[in-house]
């Protein structure tokens, strides 16, 4: 594989065609596939992922906000669009790109409601969100004959799905907390649905309900992170391949000398003669200041180096005192070959705050 010669956030379409089709494999009932492609699809190319799965038959899209929506619909993306979490201000423009929401209050109802009737729309699809647990958005299960009531009268309204999220669906010691949340959402989404005379998809489990929870794929699942390569566990990942490798070079080697010290702040004191690699990424770009002073590590020429001192914000320093290399060599950050689930778990963080919050500033270069 050639070398960069700039931090590259490098995106390998295998592998997402191989997680596409592992999850898919887990599935039970033919179960329809949701690919969440929210925050630039975890970070690494929104459009292109999206893209690529729409020409694989992925099923349907979720998006957190209207505008990430709205950029798909741009590209070309026909697949139905269904926005987590649209706001009051941009529903007309959800209806102008053909967005389906995530309705999750009476005041988010009516507001589209009102929104459909003025876009002159009869049977708009929008999809009903029930809180069982997690306790962040949606009706309260109580709620469901009053939202039931509002959504018989709405004709500009067509109900496509009814769904909830998992709190927990990754932690094996909440186990009894999930089985709850399962079977709260089975019974109150079987009652919303008799309400109904046309079919709507049933949906709750993100990736790690799929992996974790074969009895909770009802008719469709919304798979974000187990596409982009990570599986909540080391069990899982396994079987899943990282799409995206964040690799840099290294721009300087110095010596310093026993006693002086590293970066701002002089936030690292060699302890021994060291050489000292200055790499081109920083808090910036996506690794944050609790990276630094020994939390993080990259990977040069197959051998751990350390992140020493204070991160800084287009910068960070790593000891190679130990490690064969030189100014221009490959440096990986994390990807194929360093789980970013390992290196987000050394700063107390996950693979999702790690993948997602690396910078527009990258070059995403796409790889066989
Ligand atoms: C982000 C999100 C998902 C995807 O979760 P993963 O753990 O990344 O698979 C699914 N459903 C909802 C409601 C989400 O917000």
């Amino acid at each position: 594989m050639p070398k960069v010669h700039e931090t590259t956030l490098e995106i390998n379409l295998d592998a997402l065609r191989h997680n596409f089709d592992f999850l898919k494999s887990k599935l039970q009932n033919n179960s329809l596939f949701l690919a969440v492609v929210k925050a630039f699809a975890y970070g690494s190319d929104a459009v292109a992922v999206a893209n690529f799965l729409q020409k694989s038959g992925v099923d349907y899209f979720a998006v957190a906000y209207v505008s990430e929506g709205v950029d798909l619909r741009k590209a070309g993306i026909t697949v139905p669009i269904l926005v987590l979490h649209p706001q009051l201000g941009n529903l007309e423009l959800a209806i102008k790109h053909a967005l389906e929401p995530s309705l999750y209050s009476l005041k988010m109802l009516r507001a589209f409601e009102k929104a459909a009737l003025d876009g002159n729309k009869s049977n708009y699809p929008i999809h009903i969100k029930f809180n069982t647990g997690l306790n962040r958005l949606g009706f309260k299960p109580e709620d469901i004959g009053v939202v039931v009531n509002a959504l018989i009268n709405a004709s500009s309204l067509k109900v496509k799905s009814v769904f909830s999220h998992l709190a927990a669906s990754e932690d094996l010691n909440e186990r009894g907390f999930t089985e709850n949340q399962i079977e709260l959402y089975r019974s109150l989404s079987e009652k919303f649905i008799n309400h109904f005379d046309y079919p709507i998809i049933r949906h709750l489990s993100n990736t790690s309900g799929v992996l974790n929870y074969p009895k909770a794929h009802f008719d469709m699942v919304r798979c974000g992170i187990g596409l982009y390569g990570y599986g909540n566990s080391r069990k899982e990942s396994v079987n899943l391949r990282p799409i995206a490798s964040l690799k840099s070079v290294i721009s300087q080697i110095a010596s310093v000398s026993i006693g002086e010290s590293v970066g701002y702040n002089c936030g690292h004191t060699c302890k021994v003669d060291s050489k000292i690699a200055t790499i081109p990424i920083g808090h910036a770009d996506g690794i944050g200041r609790h990276y630094g002073h020994g939390i993080g590590a990259v990977s040069i020429n197959q051998q751990k180096g350390y992140i020493v001192g204070n991160v800084c914000m287009d910068m960070i320093m790593v000891d190679v005192t130990t490690i064969g290399c030189k100014e221009g060599d490959e440096v990986l950050i994390f990807g194929s070959g360093l789980s970013a689930e390992g290196a987000a778990e050394a700063a107390d963080s996950i693979s999702y705050e790690l993948i997602t919050g690396i910078s527009r500033r990258i070059t995403r270069k796409f790889i066989k």
